[in-house]
């Protein structure tokens, strides 16, 4: 493959991105001036040198803004620590912030299709009920919000996360709650707005 066609690839395996779309990013940097194309290059490359994922809520944020490996939510003892609001995915955070909710995060790094034989391959499951299982033995833990979209691979992963965090809740004492009324069938977290997320905070259960 020629360099043209190597891009053109990379561009494909992004999400959303089919062989055209991919071909016409490839021509826009081809029309581009050399200082464009290496501005890009360099924001690429700092991506590795400056953006580090949080250990606790495994959130993408650039390592000046937290601490010892901790994002800036985590490393700060201002938040409510007995709320752990479970998400999808980064975005999804700032949704969340803007509606004022002020506990902890979770990124769960996707949802799991119906027909997924091994669920924990689509997100990380393994870390979350890690985590979890901490807090709660450490008597943090008051409550999990499954904050998942009003989509099908959303309700199908509430329902397999609430039966294996079910177990755990049961010995450590705290609650497992789903965001209530509010988010119309088939909207994704990310793209509520501020009023919905927390009509469907305060309507929870
Ligand atoms: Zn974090």
């Amino acid at each position: 493959m020629n360099p043209l066609e190597k891009l053109t690839a990379a561009f494909e395996r992004f999400p959303g991105i089919g062989p055209r779309q991919a071909r016409r990013f490839v021509q826009h940097l081809l029309s581009s001036p050399p200082s464009a194309r290496n501005d890009l290059a360099r924001l690429i490359e700092r991506l590795g040198a400056e953006v580090s994922q949080c250990k606790k809520c495994y959130r993408w944020s650039t390592k000046s803004d937290g601490r010892g490996g901790l994002c800036s939510i985590c490393g700060t003892t201002r938040r409510e620590a007995g709320v752990l609001f479970v998400v999808e995915k980064d975005a999804d955070i700032e949704t969340v912030e803007h509606s004022g909710f002020r506990g902890l995060y979770f990124v769960l790094g996707g949802t799991v299709p119906l027909a997924a034989e091994e669920p924990e391959h689509h997100l990380r499951l393994r870390e979350l009920l890690a985590r979890v299982e901490q807090d709660g033995s450490e008597g943090k833990l008051q409550e999990i919000i499954l904050g998942l979209s009003a989509t099908t691979e959303g309700d199908h992963t509430r329902m397999l996360l609430q039966e294996k965090l079910l177990p755990i809740a049961e010995g450590l004492k705290f609650k497992i709650t789903s965001l209530g009324r509010g988010l119309s069938t088939g909207s994704e977290l990310e793209y509520a707005d501020p009023d919905t997320i927390q009509n469907a905070l305060n309507s929870r259960q």
